[in-house]
């Protein structure tokens, strides 16, 4: 397994949860109602990828009916995120799973939306963490995976945080969302066959919406 014990051991997931917690807060709700607007997905599974303190996860469940699977490669994440969901009320219907995402502990055709925030970039292998993605995706599903921060007023103030508590965030950040990195994904997508997609770049940041088709294993 690919576990990034470097960035998300015990003192990255603290430092994650705190963010999530405070400057990042706000963030959360608004993706999860742009998602829920945009797909009208609210019943079934939901899996959110790479969901660290869970605060997406919480988000989604609070304003639908899914069930929602947390996957997550650190075991230190789903410490601090199986607090979070139990102080939201939801440990009935948030499930915590630790696993990869470039081999994902779950059966063909299991999700009917597939979320994650911040975590593609992190990835080391696109093509095969796509895939499963693919895989594990039900016909009819959808994904939204990439990284933002909602809207373009969270987005500028939270940047401009970031840089502020860390230069060198500017730079990361830049890279992650840059066209080059669209072109990349945009490239994987069709190399690896997915038939149905869009990626969308703006101010609510850069996210892969893909479409799962009957019959539509790669
Ligand atoms: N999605 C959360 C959010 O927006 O608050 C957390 C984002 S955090 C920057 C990235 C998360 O991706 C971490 O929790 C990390 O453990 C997880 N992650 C990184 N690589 C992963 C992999 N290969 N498989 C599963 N999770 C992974």
């Amino acid at each position: 397994m690919h576990e990034k014990k470097d960035k998300f051991d015990k003192k990255g997931a603290g430092g994650m949860d705190e963010i999530a917690k405070t400057l990042f807060a706000p963030i959360y709700p608004v993706i999860a109602q742009n998602i829920i607007d945009r797909f009208g997905i609210t019943e079934g599974t939901c899996i959110d990828i790479g969901s660290g303190p869970a605060s997406l996860a919480i988000a989604i469940a609070e304003r639908s009916s899914l069930s929602v699977i947390a996957l997550d490669s650190s075991g230190d994440m789903h410490e601090a995120a199986s607090k979070n969901i139990a102080n939201a009320g939801l440990s009935g219907r948030i499930r915590l799973l630790q696993g990869d995402v470039h081999d994902i502990p779950l059966a063909d055709d299991t999700a009917d939306l597939i979320v994650s925030r911040g975590s593609m970039f992190f990835w080391d292998d696109i093509h095969t963490a796509f895939r499963e993605i693919y895989r594990i995706l039900k016909p009819g599903g959808k994904t939204c995976i990439g990284g933002g921060f909602g809207n373009k007023e969270l987005r500028d103030a939270i940047s401009a945080e970031m840089i502020r508590r860390n230069p060198d965030w500017k730079e990361f950040n830049r890279k992650n969302i840059s066209p080059e990195n669209v072109e990349r994904f945009r490239t994987m997508l069709n190399e690896i066959g997915v038939p149905s997609f869009e990626i969308l770049y703006g101010d609510k940041g850069f996210w892969i919406v893909i479409s799962k088709t009957a019959g539509g294993a790669l």
